[in-house]
């Protein structure tokens, strides 16, 4: 049933959330109430995109938000508001820039050749005092911390609320844990279509902002906080399915995969430093994939675009013979432009059957510097987003606009960095 205004009827939604993710992965919405969403699914919530992160100018038409009904979750801690993701129109045309419409798009040529994508997220996040300054719990000290079953514990209520919520949103929650930073955690729900998985993403980062700041914390995905504890990735496992099939697996291939799963593993290799922007798209991100040793002794982050078996030290780990853990996203990746990335660039790999190159089975992090011609990932957004700028893939997979539209707003923000000197200039610098 799609009828937004029945639906509501039904299950007792008194409000709805009309929400978009916009360029630099913000969540934008509007709050209407049940009586209007019948005009507003058939015509769409209007917004301003200048005054969001869009390629739009102040003088644009109004864009238009058409929720997707499929999308609906009515929030477990307030039933009576149903969240909805939309997709963006201006003037009669969908918004090119617009996150959702741009891995919509890669799924249907997915969907032309007759495959699916589907994938998981592992949205790592910190818990931070109110203020946002330092850990929340200040007796989250260890430093060793991952599995800390104390630590663990002590987040109990906070963190079973959110379990509980994906136990009735039907998302399969399996594990919750403590990582490798003090007060950083992980929970982890059940792969879907790629979507699917999306909207729950963005829904996830919404979700724990919330009970976080419910329990007088704020939560944050910010991919580098601290300088001397482990980031936070935002790790996407991935796999193509034909006809309900597993089209990586391959029983008689190198690791169980199949020919054309290293295919769609050489396109991401072979696209990675290129869309590394979309993987790794602020300026924190560079501070967690080229991060030296952190107080734990490892960063579990890439900076070199390798593949390993179940190794955690390279960019793309294969867990089981059945998908890539692609371990370069952070988590300050867009829901839809992480993922949309990756499916376009194993697209390309699967078409121009790219050859993803010698598996390593070395320890990165001790043995790295022996491989000296290892491909490395940008070392900072701009150069990452120069070599967006300049990809012929990304420019053939996801055309002009986008690329333009992406990269003028983020060498905006590159630009706005530059120009604010740091702490550690002034360390560095004042007595020179
Ligand atoms: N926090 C690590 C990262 O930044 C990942 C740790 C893990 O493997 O779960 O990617
Ligand atoms: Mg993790
Ligand atoms: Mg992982």
């Amino acid at each position: 049933m799609t009828d937004l205004a029945q639906i509501a009827a039904e299950r007792g939604i008194k409000y709805f959330l009309i929400s978009y993710v916009d360029l630099f992965g913000v969540l934008r919405a509007k709050l209407a109430p049940a009586c209007a969403i019948a005009g507003m699914q058939k015509n769409g919530a209007g917004f301003a995109g200048f005054a969001s992160h869009l390629d739009h100018t102040p003088a644009h038409s109004d864009m238009l938000a058409v929720p997707d009904p499929a999308s609906l979750i009515q929030l477990p801690w307030k039933p009576e508001v149903g969240w909805l993701a939309a997709d963006l129109y201006c003037d009669g045309v969908e918004v090119q820039d617009s996150p959702r419409s741009v891995l919509k798009k890669q799924i249907a040529k997915a969907k032309a050749l007759g495959y699916q994508l589907k994938t998981g997220v592992e949205c790592e996040f910190f818990l931070l005092t109110k203020d946002g300054k330092t850990i929340a719990d200040p007796a989250d000290l260890y430093p060793k911390p991952c599995y800390d079953q104390q630590a663990l514990m002590r987040q109990y209520d906070l963190i079973t609320g959110i379990c509980d919520s994906m136990q009735t949103l039907g998302w399969k929650p399996y594990q919750n844990d403590h990582e490798d930073a003090n007060g950083q955690f992980e929970l982890n729900w059940e792969y879907d279509d790629v979507l699917v998985t999306a909207d729950r993403h963005a829904f996830f980062k919404y979700m724990v902002k919330t009970y976080a700041e419910n329990a007088g914390f704020r939560a944050t995905f910010m991919p580098k906080p601290f300088n001397n504890l482990t980031g936070s990735g935002c790790h996407i496992h991935a796999s193509l399915w034909k006809n309900g099939v597993n089209v990586f697996e391959d029983p008689r291939g190198e690791l169980g995969l199949s020919p054309l799963a290293y295919n769609f593993l050489g396109g991401v290799i072979y696209s990675a430093a290129q869309l590394c922007a979309l993987f790794n798209p602020t300026v924190n991100s560079f501070k967690r994939i080229n991060a030296p040793r952190t107080a734990s002794g490892a960063t579990w982050s890439p900076n070199t675009i390798t593949y390993g078996g179940n190794n955690r030290t390279h960019m793309v780990r294969i867990p089981e013979p059945n998908r890539f853990e692609f371990r370069i996203l952070d988590g300050a990746t867009n829901p839809y432009l992480g993922a949309a990335a990756v499916l376009m660039a194993g697209l390309d790999g699967i078409a121009n059957k790219r050859d993803p190159g010698k598996r390593l089975d070395i320890d990165m992090y001790a043995e790295g510097y022996k491989i000296s011609d290892a491909p490395r990932l940008p070392l900072n957004l701009l150069d990452a987003l120069r070599m967006f700028d300049k990809s012929e893939v990304a420019r053939a997979g996801f055309g002009d606009r986008f690329v333009d539209s992406y990269v003028k707003l983020k060498m905006e923000s590159w630009n706005d960095f530059m120009s604010h000197a740091t702490e550690w200039e002034r360390l560095h610098t004042l007595d020179c």
